[in-house]
């Protein structure tokens, strides 16, 4: 066959699809307990609401998005990432005035047009949660504590949690006019930081290449005004309060414009070079951006194929207890409705309150011999097998594949 998934995508089978069912059940089952609301929304949106919300000169919107026409040449992009498309749906339904709690969580695909590496996909899936209404430092504590909660519970424990302060719109621009004195005397940038300087120059905090990483830089935190100060101080305080640990990284900043006050982002050393698992922070000019009323706001997101790939690197899945396989056999062919209609009662009912098992069987017109070695293979524990004598008396023989011990049971029992 000559045909591929597309570069940066892949199908998810096997173990991965068992992981991420898990990793998605446990996330709703925190978010459920925190009293968060899922909400689905489309993989498209205008292209124009990306760029309005995440920024212009962002990497993700000038470089990464999925943009195309439709058949009346309207442009839309398939989602880059869950925030925006939230924030839409939040304003377009007025949901303050439907679940006053203001709390949701989504999951599903993202698109980013990147270069495809370990942990870094074309299409890749995110897991995040979202408060909104809520400008207290109480709900970033919320939401960098339901990201480690989310990790832990699939024992991805050895987490760098690492917060910064990006200000407001009263102290940030001081910030910003001071890290441009500071870039405009240094020599050897690269040619993506001297378009940043221009454009967009929190950014160069992040650039990943030597020439451009330096020491002595000017620290947001020291620009921060009164308000903000105190807000990025009781975060800490209450994430202290709950035993959650972090470090202080005065140069982290977000690939993303909507932030403002606290960001951070979660580091795993078990996943390689690709090493964030999880970011968020507050975004409290964004609703109002895209149209909606004035509404702070603070979220997060977890990377579902970084979260596999350390959990993986934890032996998470080594511990995993998947349901007890049983064959129904059939030794006289003569049986095969009567077994067939035990296999579809034992996988509704279970087997005496059992109803974690995984049924097969029975298989038509193949010997015994062929229906064992087939139960064999596919590593069942028990076979129940509807034989001529023990059937006519009202029985069936239950094969044990471990210890190769055979018992006779009444059908009714079972
Ligand atoms: P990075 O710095 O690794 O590019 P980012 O800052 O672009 O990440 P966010 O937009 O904050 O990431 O997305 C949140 C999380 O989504 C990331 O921490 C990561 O786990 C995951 N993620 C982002 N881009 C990709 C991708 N292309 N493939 C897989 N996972 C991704
Ligand atoms: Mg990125």
């Amino acid at each position: 066959m000559n045909y591929k998934a597309p570069r940066g995508t892949h199908d998810i089978f096997g173990e991965t699809a068992l992981g991420l069912n898990l990793l998605e059940q446990k996330a709703k089952e925190i978010f459920i307990r925190h009293g968060f609301e899922e909400v689905r929304t489309p993989m498209f949106e205008e292209a124009a609401l990306f760029a309005r919300s995440i920024g212009q000169a962002t990497d993700i919107v000038e470089k990464e998005m999925y943009v195309f026409e439709d058949k009346k040449k309207r442009k839309f992009a398939l989602r880059p990432e869950g925030t925006t498309s939230l924030a839409r749906a939040f304003v377009e339904h007025r949901m303050d005035i439907s679940s006053p709690a203001c709390k949701f969580f989504y999951l599903g695909e993202m698109f980013r047009y990147e270069r495809p590496q370990a942990g870094r996909y074309r299409q890749f899936r995110q897991i995040g949660a979202e408060i909104y209404a809520s400008s207290s430092p109480a709900a970033d504590a919320e939401i960098i504590i339901l990201a480690r909660e989310v990790l832990s519970s699939l024992d991805i424990d050895k987490i760098n949690i690492h917060i910064n302060s990006l200000g407001c719109g009263k102290c940030r621009p001081f910030f910003r006019e001071a890290l441009v004195e500071y870039f405009s005397s240094v020599e050897d940038l690269c040619e993506e930081c001297l378009r940043r300087l221009e454009k967009n120059p929190l950014r160069l905090l992040d650039c990943k290449i030597d020439s451009c990483k330096l020491t002595d830089l000017p620290k947001m935190l020291d620009y921060l005004c009164h308000d903000c100060k105190d807000n990025f101080y009781m975060v800490q305080f209450l994430l202290k309060k709950a035993s959650c640990n972090f470090t202080v990284n005065g140069k982290l900043v977000r690939g993303l414009d909507y932030y403002t006050r606290t960001v951070f982002e979660v580091r795993s050393d078990a996943v390689g070079s690709q090493d964030a698992i999880a970011a968020g922070g507050r975004y409290d000019n964004l609703i109002k951006e895209i149209g909606g009323q004035n509404t702070p706001a603070v979220g997060f997101a977890v990377g579902a194929e970084r979260v596999l790939l350390a959990a993986q690197s934890v032996g998470f899945f080594k511990n995993l207890k998947s349901p007890e396989k049983i064959f129904v056999a059939i030794a006289d062919q003569e049986f095969f409705s009567e077994a067939f209609a035990f296999a579809v009662k034992i996988t509704r009912d279970g087997i005496n309150g059992n109803k974690d098992i995984s049924v097969f069987g029975p298989i038509n017109g193949k010997s015994l011999t062929n229906q064992l070695k087939f139960a064999n293979k596919i590593h069942v524990s028990k076979v129940i097998v509807f034989a001529k004598t023990e059937f006519e008396n009202g029985k069936v023989l239950i094969k044990n594949m471990k210890d190769k011990k055979q018992t006779e049971i009444e059908l009714n029992k079972l």
